[in-house]
């Protein structure tokens, strides 16, 4: 059996962080280390290691990812100023936990990518 990714200790409550967000198939936490006054990562309740082991079966966990999104970008005040979503895939991309979390991340002028 693989090891328990950081996320599903937090979410089994064996790591301390607040659970900001939960529903059946995601929940949210701030980020550790934020680059922006919002930066939320918004995580699936199943361990996917990436986007490359995404299956079809796996399609509720990734909408549920985007409505939670538009739900905490609202929820936050961000929605109209406006947010950035990024998956980060890999080495090149720079991906440190490999169970698949979207960043939230706005609050403030972001630059242009
Ligand atoms: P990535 O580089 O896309 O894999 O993103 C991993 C993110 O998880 C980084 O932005 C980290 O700051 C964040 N992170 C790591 N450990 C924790 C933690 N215990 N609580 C909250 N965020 C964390």
């Amino acid at each position: 059996m693989n090891n328990k990714s950081i996320f599903e200790l937090i979410l089994e409550g064996e790591i301390n962080s607040d659970i900001i967000y939960e529903n059946g198939y995601v929940f949210a936490i701030n980020d550790i280390n934020p680059v922006a006054k919002v930066h939320i990562l918004i995580i699936p309740k199943k361990k996917i290691e990436s986007i490359n082991f995404i299956e079809e079966e796996d399609t509720k966990y990734l909408a549920q990812m985007f409505l939670t999104a538009k739900l905490l970008a609202k929820k936050y005040g961000i929605s109209n100023s406006g947010y950035r979503l990024i998956v980060n895939t890999n080495e090149n991309a720079g991906q440190t936990v490999f169970h698949i979390h979207m960043h939230l991340i706005g609050g403030e002028k972001l630059k242009n990518i």
